[in-house]
């Protein structure tokens, strides 16, 4: 039977959210009811709403959560009802070019719910990410659950399906982070810190966190930052960054903002032959100038890195084990815990750089 559950949507650009009535239909043979027990609020949300993804309105917003798995369509294999669950956006096909070729990160295929979610007026939704999760339940493809140990809190592990483990997997699996690196991290908030707890745990003995925000940089140093660049009381971030390693460079450079002007500033703040990681995200008008020459000159790797070219079935289960034995400190991630009314005024701590994550709590 389908079933009528409150959920947050966004109706029309740049309006309020709205906590309505959405119904929930019965799975489809591969898909999963997942009650929701948090979702973080990300960037993307935000995006959605003010119309920065796209204008399939309504959205049914949220999708960076956990839960428990309570009902399943009759040929999924993959989980069973009770079993707890952070969901992920993007459940690998493995039949795809990308896939077969043993690169599944890159798959281009992935997969959603067979049906959609509705307005009690029969309105499709469009559910953020394929997972659409500030709301009571809601309704995925059995892929985009991965179970994980359940004495982990669901506020603090919902955090692995988006921003957390974008960070992260920058550093560990884009950048390949390895002992004794050097490492500098551009944008502090909640995707730059995570890179920083990816280096750290990977080894990196300096880790360099740069930002124009001392709030910033003091989340930074607690999440495992060696050093700090206060980036708006100097005017060449590449030169300390190389003064703070031996005159070099750092192995790997993370660019966390996804801007002209940071990717340069990453750029050049690199040794030779070093690597560049961007996991921030640019908008369609942004312009890069740079002498062609320069990228010859330095050699090295400048990759992009997709949700921290993760794989959700190999890595958070493996990241959730490290927070349970003291080894990563995701709890840190966590600012505030909130209702689900509380979306809005989450966006607006989000947007002024207040929190690293708020997290909806049902
Ligand atoms: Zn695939
Ligand atoms: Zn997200």
């Amino acid at each position: 039977m389908p079933t009528v559950v409150k959920g947050v949507i966004s109706r029309t650009k740049n309006a309020p959210t709205e906590l309505v009535d959405i119904v929930i239909p019965e799975p489809g043979a591969n898909d999963v009811v997942v009650k929701v027990s948090t979702c973080g609020v990300c960037h993307t949300d935000l995006a959605y709403a003010t119309g920065g993804i796209n204008d399939e309105y309504p959205f049914l917003l949220g999708h960076e959560a956990a839960g428990i798995v309570e009902s399943v369509g009759e040929s999924v294999t993959h989980v069973e009802v009770g079993d707890y669950v952070i969901l992920n956006w993007r459940a690998v096909c493995g039949e795809c070019r990308a896939c077969k070729r043993g690169r599944p990160w890159y798959c281009f295929d992935t997969f959603n719910a067979s049906k959609p979610m509705t307005l009690t007026d029969g309105t499709e939704l469009s559910p953020a990410l394929g997972i659409g999760a500030f709301a009571e339940k809601t309704l995925v493809h059995e892929g985009q659950c991965t179970k994980v140990d359940e004495s982990a809190d669901p506020a603090v592990a919902c955090l692995l399906g988006c921003g957390v483990m974008a960070g992260l997997g920058a550093a560990v699996n884009t950048g390949n982070v390895g002992r004794g690196d050097s490492v500098a991290v551009i944008g502090c908030g909640g995707v730059g810190d995570a890179a920083i707890a990816g280096a750290k745990l990977a080894g990196a003995t300096t880790i360099i966190a740069v930002d124009r925000d001392a709030s910033k940089l003091e989340w930074a140093t607690d999440l495992g930052a060696t050093h700090t660049i206060d980036a708006s009381a100097i005017d060449d971030v590449a030169a300390a960054v190389k003064e703070l390693t031996g005159g070099f460079g750092a192995d790997v450079v993370i660019d966390a903002v996804g801007r002209p002007e940071t990717y340069q500033t990453a750029f050049y703040s690199r040794d030779l032959a070093g690597t560049v990681v961007l996991v921030g995200v640019p908008t369609p008008e942004m312009r890069l100038e740079m002498p062609l020459v320069d990228f010859f000159s330095h050699g090295g790797a400048l990759k992009s890195s997709w949700y921290g070219d993760c794989l959700p079935e190999r890595d958070f289960p493996m990241l959730i084990d490290l927070f349970l034995q003291g080894r990563l400190p995701l709890d840190k991630f966590v600012t505030e815990r909130i209702g689900i009314n509380d979306v809005d005024a989450a966006f607006k701590a989000m947007e002024e750089g207040r929190v690293l994550r708020s997290v909806v709590t049902l």
